[in-house]
């Protein structure tokens, strides 16, 4: 045996490294609610002690993981606690990080059947759980991706693949040069995702027919333009900045006889079609063909975790084909026709163990949760002059700033740098802003108002 082999083999055996990877986390778990959320100029230096030559000779195992303990914990951002507000992120849940360790020292790939029955086993129920979930065509599928970026990518593949079919044209064989044309219909306010996944699927970016959009960021249905079955509709289930939700179920009574392809973008705000209280956001969602959605955000699993679901299963599956002589084939689910890629990791395993744990209820009770806190930050800042909210916060999503574009981005600043929560900026109707979003279950009341105090504080700083 190789001198590596066995020092491999010796590790394993007396399990030193996993014990002390296991006491690094559970300290890194203890302070996480309590730290810094940005780390300090300090921590950051310090990276530079991973600026090292690629090195010649094999180390010390134990030597790799500290040095990833002591340099890399401290400059980490606390996403996983409860005052990181920035982009969307969510935290994750306990039994998410638990089961994502065991299913780590499993390293499953899903790809076929035969490779990891457990990974295809738990695709199926998850499937089946998120078409009751969400009220779905009983029929739709579920492809488990790295998150909305790749799902939105999905959907359009799949809306690609049946529209160019319905033509007679095999877009997998034929290519697009020459191709009969898709048209694209979607908000001025669509998230640049989807606007990458136009670009990457060749559709051009330049081809979308544009609809205006209200204060809040949604579609005005009235001017959306007349629809055929060449066409693909792109809506979205919570706005990046305001939280807001295109009117579904309007839209659709305009769209059903032109027989047009309807994805939506609900990477964080299609959860709200699983809360009796907030539902009403998402009436009629269920009439479109394609959803994208994330776990790694409202849900809080951990990162990576995305997932395309999709009404027209034949047209997904066809539209992500492939096969090879050495490729088994099983009676059950096989899950690379249902996302782009061969291997991965088999990422449902904790988002099974999510969706066991918190059941219809849990989900409903964390996610109006998250609600409730953003409406009380938007309370609670409307008591302190100089701050205005600018959305009406339907969901998550808080849309602050000061009287002038100056004082909103120097006040943003003062709070990132006293690290009491973390927040970035956007631009709104014109005017600079900093955005807030609350999507951890940690959030509590008082991280509401600890935040709160910090923006006071820089505010009062930035006025001196
Ligand atoms: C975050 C987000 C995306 C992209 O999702 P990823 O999981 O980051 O790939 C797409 N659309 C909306 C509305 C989002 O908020």
């Amino acid at each position: 045996m190789s001198t590596l082999q066995n020092k491999m083999f010796q590790e394993i055996e007396d399990k030193e490294i996993f014990k002390q990877t296991q006491q690094f986390s559970l300290d890194y778990l203890e302070n996480i609610f309590n730290r810094n959320v940005f780390p300090t100029e300090e921590a950051i230096d310090d990276l530079s002690k991973f600026d090292e030559e690629f090195p010649i000779n094999s180390s010390d195992a134990k030597n790799v993981i500290a040095q990833l303990h002591k340099y890399g914990n401290p400059a980490t951002t606390a996403t996983l606690g409860g005052r990181y507000f920035g982009f969307v992120c969510g935290s994750a849940l306990p039994v998410g990080l638990a089961a994502k360790s065991l299913g780590t020292f499993w390293d499953q790939s899903p790809s076929m059947n035969v490779l990891s029955p457990i990974g295809n086993k738990l695709e199926t129920v998850v499937e089946k759980w998120f078409i009751e979930l969400f009220n779905l065509p009983k029929n739709s599928s579920a492809g488990f991706v790295s998150g909305t970026s790749i799902a939105n990518l999905c959907g359009l593949v799949a809306a690609r693949y049946r529209i160019l079919k319905n033509n007679n044209w095999d877009v997998n064989l034929k290519g697009l040069m020459g191709a009969p044309k898709i048209r694209i219909v979607t908000g001025k306010q669509a998230h640049s995702t989807v606007l990458k996944a136009i670009g990457m699927l060749g559709l051009g970016q330049e081809n979308i027919e544009w609809v205006p959009v209200d204060d809040q960021g949604r579609i005005i249905p009235e001017l959306i333009p007349k629809l055929d079955e060449n066409t693909i509709l792109i809506l979205q289930a919570g706005n990046v900045n305001s939280g807001a939700f295109d009117d579904f179920e309007s839209i659709y009574e305009k769209a059903k006889d032109a027989n047009a392809w309807i994805h939506i973008d609900g990477a964080f705000g299609l959860w709200a079609g699983a809360v009796e209280k907030l539902k009403h956001l998402t009436k009629g969602m269920e009439k479109a063909t394609s959803w994208a959605v994330d776990g790694h955000k409202t849900l809080n699993t951990p990162y990576d975790s995305g997932i395309i679901l999709c009404a027209d299963k034949e047209a997904m599956i066809a539209a992500l084909q492939m096969s090879g002589s050495y490729i088994i084939e099983s009676k059950e689910r096989d899950s690379m026709f249902y996302t782009p890629e061969m291997s991965r990791r088999s990422r449902v395993i904790e988002l099974w163990a999510i969706l066991k744990y918190l059941g219809k209820e849990g989900v409903d009770e964390m996610v109006l949760t998250m609600h409730e806190r953003a409406k009380l930050f938007a309370k609670e800042l409307n008591k302190i002059p100089g701050f205005y909210i600018d959305n009406d916060v339907v969901f998550n999503q808080v849309i602050v700033r000061c009287n002038t574009d100056d004082l909103t981005e120097r006040v943003l600043k003062k709070i990132q740098e006293l690290r009491d929560c973390w927040l970035g900026g956007s631009a709104w109707q014109n005017k600079k802003v900093m955005r807030v979003s609350i999507c951890s279950w940690a959030t509590t009341e008082d991280d509401i108002h600890l935040s709160i105090a910090s923006f006071k504080k820089a505010l009062e700083l930035k006025l001196m």
